[in-house]
């Protein structure tokens, strides 16, 4: 199975970043469903099903170690040359330590239990458009919109072990685990 950690966007999130697609699409980029839109924080590629009990323990251990965080969109941005990106997205902006934080313990715990890791340094981000093989032309006319979705706020508690399908329709993903970030307080003593 295909596999991949992400943190959640409420169905609102997405419909704000859904309205980025310009009017006059070209073609040339590939735009995401809203309702699929996410933020990668591992990504496992294929792996077999007997796997899922040592991600479940990776899961666990980088929620435990991580915390409910309060993030926002940010601004728009693109992976790869400025005349022709690779990827259009927005990134994020609010908690961003709690973000990183649970992406390094994903990291090392995924590392430690034998799973590929990238070694690129994370860039919190969520994948808008990507740009098809086929593209003749640059970035989308406007793009990256100026308009900032700081609006779009949402509490990030939860990360998720999803499953991804591949078809020509386009991927569907399935959420397969979902790990509560450590978030408890010790109350405090007044007494
Ligand atoms: P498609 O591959 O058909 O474009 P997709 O990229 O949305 O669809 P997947 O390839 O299964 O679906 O990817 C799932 C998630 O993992 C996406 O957020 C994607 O950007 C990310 N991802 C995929 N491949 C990699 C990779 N090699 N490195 C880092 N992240 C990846
Ligand atoms: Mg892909």
């Amino acid at each position: 199975m295909r596999l991949f950690f992400a943190i959640e966007l409420p169905a609102e999130v997405q419909a704000a970043l859904g309205r980025l697609k310009p009017k006059d699409d070209n073609r040339d980029y590939r735009w995401s469903d809203p309702a699929l839109l996410h933020v990668t924080l591992a990504f496992l590629g294929e792996q077999p099903e007997l796997q899922l009990e040592a991600l479940q323990r990776v899961g666990e251990t980088a929620a435990r170690a991580g915390r409910s965080a309060s993030l926002r969109l940010g601004a728009a941005g693109s992976f790869g040359s400025r005349g022709s990106p690779r990827v259009l997205w927005v990134g994020l902006d609010g908690d961003l330590e709690a973000l990183s934080h649970l992406q390094a313990r994903l990291d090392a715990a995924l590392r430690e239990a034998g799973f590929p890791v990238e070694d690129r340094p994370f860039r919190a981000h969520v994948t808008l458009a990507r740009r098809r093989e086929t593209a003749r032309g640059g970035a989308p006319a406007g793009w990256p919109p100026q308009d900032r979705l700081s609006h779009a706020a949402f509490t990030m508690d939860h990360l998720t072990l999803f499953q991804s399908r591949l078809s020509p329709r386009g991927p569907t993903y399935t959420p397969v685990l979902q790990f509560a970030l450590g978030s408890w307080r010790r109350a405090h003593r007044v007494l």
